[in-house]
């Protein structure tokens, strides 16, 4: 059976690691310690439970999936795995970290892959044992939904890593779109600027929450409105990202919003805290203004 190492188990790391396990594959989960990857496969537990309520999947499928996943407090194990998936915060000194630790188990053949949304892989590639198999792999959110995955080769990254993590990707039941290593890859590089400037609209008081998002949805045909969507990426991940284009091309037209960069200092980071723009407490999420 293949395996597949994820080291990062939050929102991404555990929609990943589900997705690889419902494809059949075996799934090795990191995150600081064991307590943080069980803590993973728990969350996946919760997502396969709710798939099984709506119909989707059969009960004994669950067990089948979980028993696929196997929570892991070093990577030793990881020496077996035929990708090792990096899907931990959005920081290039916490990446950097876990890469060089994962170079010491890393197969002699297989590829490192890192799931940013926006830092550089021909930069990150030096972290790693051989630049020509490392690669970017971004997942979207939630990863057992959406279609899509971009491929990023660095400047370094072999043809065959390309063509074989492109191959991998279409395993999981996914598209891919082809990016070249610049900032915010296809995707981010579009969105963000998008979310930054909603949040520089409620900044200004030129609308309400509910009103921006309304206006996004029924103006735009986009099924969610830029503040929910920012809630449900995370905002520290949006400064993250929003901060890398600015600093990348030092165009002021990517420059963090301050009441973004004022949400992410109180801990407001959206839906995984339970708080950003959005208030998650009750059964529906609530506008905070
Ligand atoms: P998250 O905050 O939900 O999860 C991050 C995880 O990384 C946490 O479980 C944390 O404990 C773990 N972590 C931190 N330091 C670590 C270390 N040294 N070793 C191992 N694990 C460590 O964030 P997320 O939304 O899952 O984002 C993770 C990555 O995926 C980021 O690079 C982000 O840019 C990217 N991404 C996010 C989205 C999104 O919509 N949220 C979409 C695509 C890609």
């Amino acid at each position: 059976m293949t395996t597949i190492a994820v080291i990062g188990a939050g929102q991404m790391g555990t929609g990943i690691a589900q997705t690889v396990a419902q494809h059949g594959m075996k799934v090795l989960l990191a995150d600081l310690d064991l307590a943080h990857a069980e803590a993973g496969k728990a969350k996946v537990d919760k997502a396969l439970a709710k798939l099984v309520g709506r119909g989707k999947i059969e009960a004994d499928t669950v067990e089948a999936v979980l028993g696929r996943i196997e929570p892991v407090a070093d990577y030793t194990p990881m020496s077996e795995a035929s990708f090792i998936i990096e899907a931990a915060t959005e920081r290039e000194e916490v990446k950097a970290k876990i890469f060089e630790k994962a170079s010491e188990v890393l197969a002699e053949d297989a590829i490192m892959a890192s799931n940013t949304s926006s830092i550089p892989i021909t930069r990150m590639a030096n972290h790693s044992p051989d630049p020509k198999r490392f690669i970017g792999l971004h997942f979207f959110n939630p990863v057992p939904v959406m279609g899509l995955i971009e491929v990023i080769p660095g400047l370094a990254t072999a043809q065959d890593t390309t063509d074989r993590t492109t191959a991998f990707a279409e395993s999981l039941g996914k598209q891919v779109v082809l990016s070249q290593d610049e900032p915010g890859f296809v995707v981010n590089r579009i969105l963000l600027p998008m979310i930054n400037e909603a949040i520089f609209v409620l900044g200004q008081s030129t609308a309400s929450i509910a009103d921006i998002d309304k206006g996004c949805r029924l103006g735009l045909n986009h099924p969610m409105g830029p503040l929910e969507l920012a809630d449900f990426v995370g905002l520290d991940t949006c400064f993250e990202i929003i901060k890398v284009l600015f600093e990348t091309t030092g165009d002021s037209k990517y420059r963090p919003a301050p009441l973004l960069v004022k949400y992410v200092e109180a801990g407001w980071l959206g839906r995984k805290a339970g708080r950003g723009f959005y208030d998650y407490g009750g059964e529906e999420p609530v506008p905070t203004r």
